[in-house]
């Protein structure tokens, strides 16, 4: 919900657009700015509710859900004698959450890569 709040040392809020009237605010009489955050702490960049999750290749490339992904060294696969080689093609792969992992398919089976040992191809 839209609330108003003070940019100075008072902290207070107003529904409406106003001024702040705190006497000893080191913005009295300044316009409070808009804000629009649900809970309460009018943080700034949190317009959307969560913040957004950005997973880069190995060469800082932003990887998308969807993106086909070649991996750039052999990796072992833990707990098992499986060694993932170098140059495997791993397609669509999904964002996790987690900036450091993806999500994807080798071989259709489901394994989650680190960015740093993939290279977005597609
Ligand atoms: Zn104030
Ligand atoms: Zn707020």
């Amino acid at each position: 919900m839209t609330h108003f709040v003070c940019k100075g040392s008072c902290g207070g809020t107003l529904e409406q657009i106003g001024v702040c009237e705190t006497s000893g605010c080191s913005a009295q009489w300044e316009m409070m700015e808009e804000c629009v955050c649900a809970d309460g702490k009018h943080g700034k960049a949190d317009v959307d509710g969560a913040p957004e999750v950005v997973a880069k290749d190995s060469n800082g490339t932003v990887l998308k859900d969807g993106d086909t992904v070649v991996l750039i060294k052999d990796l072992k696969l833990r707990g098992s004698s499986t060694v993932l080689k170098i140059g495997t093609k791993a397609s669509s792969i999904r964002l996790t959450g987690n900036p450091d992992e993806i999500d994807c398919k080798l071989n259709g089976t489901a394994i989650v890569l680190r960015c740093e040992f993939v290279k977005k191809i597609a």
